[in-house]
């Protein structure tokens, strides 16, 4: 089966260029939604603890039990507010306050502009009531920006009414519980991060920022590579065709071989007629089958990409994408 190279040294990098920047390792909460970016959700809780992280952010409890021994403070961002330490849940809506179960640790997320989810800025104080009237405890809130990514001043005004939500919180109720946080990578790549308690930090951890090259403040190195082995090899007169549809006609007699990775193990096979280039150069000939691509190779092993962003603009998605959607029981090495 194929499978995935973790490079320790380039996860490390990242995080001491983050730690740098923010100026404490604490000041770091690792994302680890999604199967850590498909990096393999243990292995990197267990890599950024031992790289010195105590603050993770999950998208399920679920996730958050499998990577409690690990992490001092674990938010969970999209499941019912149960009353479990050392787990922390977002509150979405005013229908996750009423979800919430009594005592429950809870960081109330504000919509400060993505629309996505979070209450209403007018809402607040409805939402501080019912959190009070709950009995949940209020120890952060957070709110997440729609376009730090972008070009643009977009993220300027959204911060402004994080800062606006804030002072607002701080006249309600007394707030020396509450943690306030709004920056993701791409945020903290643009701002200055020293007034931040600490950054929810994902893609940036694992090597990549799809913000304008101008923005490239710290020096990146992708974490993930994704490899296949070689099945079986044969020869092609001038004029055979590969795999389903024949889509590829051999243009001179070659050598190929077949490979196991398909769009079985969450690779792309996407409808393009453009065929995917590899990390060594290599095009994928004709169609992607389940479990196998065919290349102009005899290598037992052969790297498919070990650029993600770059992988995912041929592709036409974002490495977000391309690295989540492998899947979980792809084996995962660390090198
Ligand atoms: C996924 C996510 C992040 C991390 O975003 P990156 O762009 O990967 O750094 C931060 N906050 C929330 C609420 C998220 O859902």
């Amino acid at each position: 089966m194929a499978f995935i190279k973790i490079n320790k040294e380039n996860f490390f990098h990242n995080l001491s260029q983050f730690t740098k920047k923010i100026g404490s390792k604490n000041s770091i909460a690792i994302v680890l939604k999604d199967n850590a970016y498909g990096h393999g959700l243990n292995l990197m809780a267990k890599l950024s603890a031992e790289f010195g992280l105590t603050k993770a952010v999950v998208r399920t409890t679920k996730e958050a039990e499998q990577i409690k021994p690990y992490f001092k403070y674990i938010l969970v961002l999209g499941d019912k507010a149960i009353a479990q330490e050392p787990y922390t849940f977002a509150l979405n809506s005013l229908e996750d306050i009423y979800k919430a179960e009594k005592n429950a640790c809870v960081e109330l997320k504000v919509d400060t502009g993505m629309h996505r989810n979070g209450i209403a800025m007018h809402e607040i104080e409805k939402a501080l009531k019912l959190i009070e009237k709950k009995e949940l405890l209020l120890v952060g809130v957070m709110s997440h920006n729609r376009s730090a990514d972008e070009l643009s001043s977009e993220l300027f005004w959204q911060h402004k009414n994080f800062l606006e939500v804030k002072k607002r919180i701080e006249e309600l109720v007394d707030t020396q519980l509450i943690t306030y946080h709004n920056f993701n990578s791409a945020t903290a790549l643009r701002l200055a991060c020293y007034n931040e308690k600490f950054i929810r930090l994902g893609i940036g951890a694992y090597g990549y920022s799809e913000l304008p090259a101008i923005y490239d403040t710290l020096n990146l190195k992708p974490v993930l590579s994704l490899w296949a082995k070689r099945i079986s090899t044969r020869q092609l007169k001038k004029g055979q065709r590969v795999g389903y549809g024949g889509q590829f006609v051999a243009p001179k007699e070659m050598t190929v071989s077949t490979y196991d990775l398909g769009y079985g193990d969450g690779w792309m096979r996407s409808n393009s007629f453009e065929s995917f280039v590899t990390a060594e150069g290599l095009p994928l000939l004709g169609r992607v089958s389940m479990d196998y691509v065919i290349l102009e190779s005899t290598k037992d092993e052969v790297c498919i990409f070990n650029d993600a962003l770059a992988a995912g603009k041929q592709l036409g998605t974002i490495s977000y994408e391309l690295m989540t959607q492998l899947h979980s029981d792809v084996k995962r090495v660390v090198t």
